[in-house]
Formats: structure tokens, C-alpha cells, sequence
């Protein structure tokens, strides 16, 4: 093959710079053989769901977070769900639009309003001023997202929250491990709650945890997880099974090992990116403020189409042609979304709206090796110009 072929995209023709598809994730701190053992001593344990395993896993997340309090439940939605039900609240609850859908049917499961705040252009999070007005009489809490692992302007919200006296919760999904002026994430609001599914950065199958330094919050929690009964067989609440099961806890327990060189791993990765990618007119990143660490859930670049020569969604295509996985996360934002549209209060959400129209994410995991980050780079330098040569034909020719 020639060096000029060898440079042509694959959308237009090329060879695809993988042979194999490069996956956008991949479950990460996977356990061996030696979980065959945990699996027959639950066996032989008689105890499936909710007991040693789990507790086992909620001290090691109270040590590994620093927090007083960890709750196991079956996911993080769930966890969301239960959090809001057992604050008691009524009314609105401010939260981004820039988000995964179910930070929102969190809400709805509440019969609590959504109304959505503005994102940051640096930091993808949700923007403090943005939830400066759109606060109400109405307003019962701040739900605040740590996207992508980014932390989200905590001290800020936490003001803002303080000073209306409502609570602020955290959908923590993304975010196992990420830190804030050195702190770890968990810590901060009155309840954070993290995602265990295969995507995010601790893995249990399925599973989340509910982080608080209230301690009756805890208790109520651990109650409304089992249907909201305490064990009398008289409910206090109208709760559900989001018991997690041992054998999650079990998988859980061994992705804690090796996780802070997990997370290190993935921002180098994402150092990588940015250098590379940097150079490319067009592309730009999430901003992660000094002293705040990113789990780096996700990595994402926005797109320029003046500077970088094609839309995203040419890039997107493109890219899948490479034999590379991308996503466009979170496209459309929630208040685009047929189950929100009508409940959206119709105010301008510029930032959100721009960035989800831009956005595209491609493969990070720890596993991912650097000559593939670097190869990957190199699919999204080709495609730039051969764009940038379109672009040049064309004005030549008029
Ligand atoms: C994945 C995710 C959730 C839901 O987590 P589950 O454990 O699957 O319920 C909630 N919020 C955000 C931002 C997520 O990415």
C-alpha cells in the first residue's frame, strides 16, 4: 500500500486503521479463578443476598471513601430513588440536563419536578450560576452530577443549597474515586450515590452505594432497600427490593483492588488524547480544575466543524468505519428527550444544547494499550485531513 493510501479514511475508502473493533468500554478489575471460592463460600453460606459479602463491601467503600455511612443497593438508580423518597420532598428539584436519563426518572419516580440548570462549558458539569436561577420557592433540592467523573462544582452548589436550607444529592455514578480539593467524592451533600454497572468504574454485575455522614438517613436506607420494613412486617415506607445480592458484593469487593492504579492509568490515557488531539484544529476537552482528580469514566472531545472540517456526526461514522467504537454522550441532552420535552420550562439551555450537538466519546479503560490511543489518534488526524483537503479542492475549483 502506498503512503498516500495508506492516509485516506476509511469512510472514504481506506483501510480500516483496526482489523478488530476497538470496544468503547470494557469492565475493568474483573476477578479470576479466585472468585470461584467467594462463589462457593456463599453456597455454602445459605446466604444469597444482603449479608456478610455486602457489609464487607460497604466498610471497605466507608474506608476507601472516608465516609461514615455506605448503603449497597441494587444500582444506582435505585439508589437515587430511594435517597429523594426517604428526604421527604415535594416539589422541584434542580439538576442538569447534561446528564444520563436516569439522574431524572429519579425524580419522576418521586413525583418531584425537573427543572433543568445549564451546563459549564469548561467542565461539562452543571453550571452554579445557571442553578442560581432557576432556584424557587418551589425548589426542594439540587441533584448535582459528577460528569464523566469530573467532579461538579460541589463548594459552590453546596452555598447555593446552604443558603436556600434544601439538600443537595449527588448522582455519583461516574465518579468511584474522583476527588475534590483532595477530598473524595462521597463526602459531600447530604447523600451521594454511586454506580456499580459494567460501565462504570467499580463493577459488582449490577449494584450501586449510597454514601452519608447522616446516620439516620443510612438507617431509613437500609430499611426502604427491603421493601421499607424494619422487620416487623409493618412497612414504614413504600419501598423497594434494591437489596444487592452477595454474589455482586463479592465481584465488587475484588474490583477494589488495583482501582486507584485503574484511575491513574485511565488519566494518562486521557493526557494522551489531549496532547495528541490538541494539535488537531477543532478538537477540545473536558476541563478538570487543579486539585480535583477524574475517575475518567469517560472520555469525550468536542468537535468544531468551521476548524476541524466535518461534523461530529461525520466524524462518528467515520470513526465506526475505523473499526473504532465511539458514543455520543449525552445526545440528545434530557429535556430533549419525548419523556421530559413537555416538562421542560422551555428556558434556554444554550451551553447544554452546544455541547451535546458536539460531543463525542471515545474508548478509555485501563486495558487499553497506548498504541492504541495512539492509533486511534491517528484515525481522527487522517479524517481531519482529509476534510481539510476537501475543503482546499473546492475552493480551487470556484
Ligand atoms: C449509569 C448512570 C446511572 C444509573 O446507574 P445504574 O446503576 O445503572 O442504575 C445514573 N446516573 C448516571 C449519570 C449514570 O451514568
Amino acid at each position: 500500500m502506498s503512503v498516500l493510501s495508506a492516509n485516506i479514511p476509511a469512510i472514504a475508502g481506506g483501510r480500516p486503521m483496526f482489523e478488530e473493533r476497538v470496544p468503547i468500554v470494557s469492565p475493568e478489575g474483573l476477578p479470576g479463578e479466585e472468585f470461584l471460592h467467594d462463589v462457593r463460600k456463599i453456597l455454602n453460606s445459605r446466604q444469597l443476598t444482603n449479608a456478610t459479602f455486602v457489609r464487607r463491601l460497604e466498610e471497605a467503600a466507608e474506608e476507601y471513601l472516608g465516609v461514615a455511612h455506605c448503603v449497597a443497593v441494587s444500582s444506582c438508580t435505585a439508589g437515587l430513588v430511594l435517597t429523594l423518597q426517604a428526604l421527604d420532598l415535594q416539589g422541584e428539584v434542580i439538576l442538569p440536563s447534561f446528564t444520563f436519563h436516569a439522574s431524572a426518572h429519579s425524580l419522576l419516580w418521586n413525583g418531584l419536578k425537573p427543572v433543568f440548570a445549564d451546563c459549564d462549558p469548561e467542565t461539562f458539569c452543571v453550571d452554579p450560576r445557571s442553578i442560581k436561577l432557576q432556584l424557587s420557592a418551589r425548589t426542594a433540592a439540587i441533584l448535582a452530577v459528577h460528569l464523566f467523573g469530573n467532579p461538579a462544582s460541589i463548594v459552590e452548589i453546596q452555598t447555593i443549597a446552604s443558603d436556600a436550607s434544601i439538600p443537595l444529592i449527588c448522582d455519583a455514578a461516574h465518579a468511584f474515586g474522583s476527588d475534590i480539593n483532595c477530598r473524595r467524592v462521597g463526602n459531600f451533600g447530604v447523600a451521594e450515590v454511586f454506580s456499580f454497572s459494567p460501565t462504570k468504574l467499580l463493577v459488582a454485575g449490577e449494584g450501586g452505594m449510597i454514601a452519608t455522614r447522616d446516620a439516620d438517613l443510612a438507617r431509613k436506607l437500609r430499611i426502604a432497600r427491603n421493601y421499607g420494613d424494619s422487620g416487623n412486617y409493618d412497612p414504614e415506607s413504600a419501598g423497594l427490593n434494591a437489596r444487592m445480592s452477595e454474589f455482586h458484593a463479592a465481584l465488587a469487593i475484588h474490583g477494589l483492588n488495583g482501582l486507584d492504579a485503574r484511575i491513574d492509568r485511565r488519566n494518562h490515557i486521557r493526557r494522551q488524547y489531549e496532547q495528541r488531539l490538541g494539535a488537531i484544529p477543532g478538537l477540545s476537552f473536558q476541563h478538570i480544575p487543579p486539585g480535583n482528580r477524574s475517575s475518567c469514566k469517560d472520555f469525550a472531545v468536542l468537535i468544531d466543524e468551521a476548524a476541524f472540517g466535518k461534523s461530529r456526526d461525520w466524524l462518528c461514522d467515520a470513526l465506526e468505519k475505523e473499526n473504532i467504537q465511539v458514543r455520543r454522550y449525552f445526545y440528545p441532552p434530557v429535556h430533549r428527550q419525548k419523556l421530559y420535552r413537555d416538562i421542560w420550562d422551555k428556558r434556554p439551555l444554550p451551553v447544554t444544547e452546544s455541547i451535546s450537538d458536539s460531543i463525542l466519546n471515545l474508548p478509555i479503560y485501563s486495558t487499553l494499550a497506548d498504541e492504541s490511543v495512539e492509533k486511534i489518534c491517528d484515525a481522527i488526524l487522517r479524517c481531519h485531513e482529509f476534510a481539510r483537503k476537501k475543503k482546499l479542492t473546492r475552493a480551487q475549483r470556484a
